[in-house]
């Protein structure tokens, strides 16, 4: 899908609506992560250059019933301030103080930043009459939120749709986003790997079903893979597993058997007795566990074994983590894969918010060739979904 670019926009002054994805975790108020600012910060300076009138907004985490502080964009707003050398106009009351009101009482060192857009109802239920109220006066709309763009919400599409086709535009980091995951769906080179982790089967069956149609190999971890043992008839013990969703993993095992892809899942595990951070991880060196045990990561020989096939591949994508990657004891097998995906010389691209702190925190998030900000997106997007975020931005 070729999408229209920054480059065809007139932006001369223009009051500026430029949706982004700022939802990054925040722990007691500060900032754990800020990948996701980070990444705004190529097209708000390439907007800057030709216009100050910038109205930045986003959602963050999921807010219920109107604005909660925990969820507030707040110290989102600082950090762009510190990094941008702007002072940042938070603007909380936006539906009854027009927008442009603000944008035309800038001066060059001033950006806007919305509150969360989830305080409003209407941004979930794409409500048109919200998109209007955001889009007062506004010029131009940019989107460069890619972490929501699989979401119809109202500043995603219907505030897109407020103005005709050539006054929108999909910004720099959605424009990468696009690129990098339609090369491995088009054409990927062989042998193309994915790796398959975290917690439900249930919300990876369809991008494994497209994905089984261009890879060669696929390794499943987490939780997953303890319904694709438990469909072969391996005793998982106490694991997590989906017992509706055994019948599709067997569809997954005969469709990859059609086309020879190899699936490979555990061989051996680090268990515990209960799922608790302060659980004593038990090494089991066989991929049958034992009643009263439940698998929390992938063991030695499963990720020796999954490195080695990593590294023979030329294109590898991994989405979600091996582990309870959240609990040290248990973040083993996510860190080794994502070292595993650091020394390949194949194209790595990396998805899900869990694959991608797990390359942060083994260090190595540079290199790998592209680690996509929206985890629900970049899934929807290899499923072969149109996205309505993108839907409206195309040429
Ligand atoms: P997802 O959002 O589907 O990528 O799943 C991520 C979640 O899966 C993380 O919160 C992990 O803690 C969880 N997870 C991964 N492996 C396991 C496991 N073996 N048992 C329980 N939860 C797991």
């Amino acid at each position: 899908m070729q999408l229209r670019s920054l480059s065809d926009l007139e932006l001369t002054n223009k009051r500026v609506f430029l949706r982004l994805d700022l939802n990054v975790p925040t722990k007691d108020g500060k900032i754990t992560d800020e990948t996701r600012i980070v990444e705004a910060l190529p097209t708000i300076q390439y907007l800057l250059k030709h216009t100050n009138r910038i109205c930045m907004a986003s959602h963050m985490g999921r807010p219920k019933g109107g604005p909660d502080p925990k969820y507030s964009l707040e110290p989102v707003g600082a950090r762009l301030a510190a990094l941008l050398n702007k002072e940042v106009v938070f603007v909380r009351n936006y539906v009854e103080e027009p927008v442009n009101q603000y944008l035309d009482q800038l001066s060059p060192n001033q950006v806007v930043l919305l509150e969360n857009l989830r305080f409003h109802d209407g941004e979930k239920d794409g409500d048109q009459a919200f998109a209007q109220t955001l889009m007062r006066g506004i010029d131009v709309y940019v989107n460069d939120g890619f972490g929501a763009v699989h979401r119809a919400d109202a500043s995603v599409s219907a505030a897109a749709e407020t103005l005709p086709p050539a006054k929108r535009a999909a910004g720099l980091l959605i424009q990468k986003e696009v690129a990098a995951l339609t090369e491995v769906m088009a054409q990927p080179k062989a042998p193309f790997t994915v790796v398959m982790g975290g917690a439900k089967v249930s919300d990876k069956v369809p991008v494994i079903l497209n994905l089984i149609t261009k890879c060669n190999n696929l390794l499943i971890g987490g939780a997953m893979a303890y319904t694709f043992l438990k469909a072969k008839g391996v005793d998982v013990g106490a694991s997590k597993y989906e017992a509706d969703q055994l019948s599709i993993c067997e569809k997954i095992f005969t469709n990859a058997e059609s086309r020879k892809v190899k699936i490979f899942l555990p061989v051996d595990h680090i268990c515990a007795t209960e799922f608790s951070e302060k659980a004593k991880p038990v090494a089991v060196q066989t991929p049958a566990i034992g009643a009263g045990l439940m698998g929390l990561d992938i063991g030695p020989s499963t990720r020796e074994q999954y490195r080695q096939v990593i590294e023979k591949s030329a294109t590898v994508l991994w989405n979600g983590p091996m582990g309870v990657f959240e609990w040290p004891a248990f973040a083993g097998g996510s860190l080794a894969v994502a070292k595993a995906l650091a020394e390949t010389k194949g194209k790595t691209i990396v998805g899900g918010g869990d694959s991608v702190s797990a390359l942060n925190q083994a260090g190595v998030a540079d290199r790998v060739s592209h680690v996509s900000t929206g985890g629900g997106a970049s899934l929807e997007f290899l499923e072969g979904k149109t996205l309505p975020g993108l839907k409206v931005l195309a040429k």
